[in-house]
């Protein structure tokens, strides 16, 4: 899996947890995406 995106919180309607993070890791092979959601 390769680190692909890091999104943050979009706005202050969309807030991801407690200032949260999400990671996206993308295998190129196959397409496969996994997304982390991290919170501070
Ligand atoms: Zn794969």
């Amino acid at each position: 899996m390769t680190f692909y995106a890091q999104l943050d919180s979009l706005n202050d309607e969309v807030v991801l947890g407690d200032l949260g993070m999400i990671y996206v890791f993308v295998c190129f092979d196959c397409l496969e995406v996994t997304a982390l959601l991290q919170t501070a």
